[in-house]
């Protein structure tokens, strides 16, 4: 989580989320994967980017019908007639199935004048639902008008320890949707970890770290432990699976991590794991 999810995580927690912001910062692929994650945290039916409930899963799925990216067609320009159509116009018509409807917008910083005089209104009043995140290299880059009706947030590329949060965040998520997922999702999810910059041998450092919290789990401890927000799904696990199962998803861990070092693929390595997990999961 960067500074940016952090100001949406606590401003959500309070109920006190504006309307319009500009998310600001050098690299295009941050700032997408940032107003992402902000997107499905906003709309998540429990309000914390679960990754379970149904918008969360859309929202992961790039299919979230109430999260909308403005794109153009100029490599250069955003025009007029883009943001009247996919932002201005489109933002009368109520969210489909959230309380609130997300306007992403790239490259926002290619608007011209009039494209940005366009969008004013909007961001003077939007309906009650209306959300707009602008994503741009360079304020400057803004009129006046516009830069006084947005909150202006700075999105940096993530230190390691937070990487570390994101990834993990994204684990957990991920292992508890895993009973359901077919293989095609596990393998999305596995790629998902990876364009997060979470490498197969980080990935399997945090399942290790998790099931040492697994294992305490199991053994009728609850403090200290390292995914305290993963508490109930281990205990869940702790319930279905025996000790002998318990041993062998560490050990199966532990191969995962040998096949790495022995320069297997890590995808297949990460892939193999989780499929095993998920059917002792099931069997359990
Ligand atoms: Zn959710």
């Amino acid at each position: 989580m960067n500074g940016a999810e952090r100001y949406f995580a606590l401003a959500g927690e309070r109920g006190e989320l504006g309307h319009a912001f500009l998310l600001e910062g050098e690299d295009p692929e941050v700032l997408k994967k940032t107003a992402g994650r902000i997107a499905q945290r906003v709309l998540c039916e429990k309000g914390t980017a679960c990754g379970v409930c149904e918008s969360c899963r859309a929202a992961l799925s790039g299919n979230h019908p109430d999260i909308i990216t403005v794109t153009h067609e100029k490599p250069d320009t955003l025009s007029v007639g883009e943001i009247r159509a996919q932002l201005v116009d489109d933002m009368e018509i109520r969210p489909y199935r959230s309380a609130r409807k997300i306007y992403l917008v790239p490259d926002a910083g290619k608007m011209n004048p009039q494209a940005q005089n366009a969008l004013l209104k909007t961001l003077e009043e939007p309906p009650a639902y209306g959300m707009i995140l602008l994503l741009a290299d360079n304020r400057n880059r803004f009129l006046p008008t516009v830069l006084s009706r947005v909150a202006t947030l700075r999105c940096e590329e993530e230190s390691g320890e937070e990487k570390e949060t994101s990834g993990s965040a994204r684990l957990i998520g991920l292992l508890r949707r895993l009973q359901t997922a077919d293989a095609a999702e596990l393998a999305k999810a596995a790629s998902e970890l990876k364009s997060d910059g979470v490498s197969a041998e980080e990935t399997f450092e945090l399942l290790t770290y998790l099931w040492r919290d697994e294992l305490i789990v199991k053994a009728g401890g609850k403090t200290r432990l390292r995914f305290a927000e993963a508490a109930d799904m281990l205990e869940d696990w702790a319930e279905a699976l025996s000790w002998a199962e318990e041993d062998r998803i560490f050990a199966a861990i532990q191969e995962g991590k040998a096949k790495l070092k022995a320069n297997g693929n890590p995808d297949v390595a990460l892939e193999v794991f989780l499929l095993e997990l998920r059917e002792l999961l099931r069997k359990a």
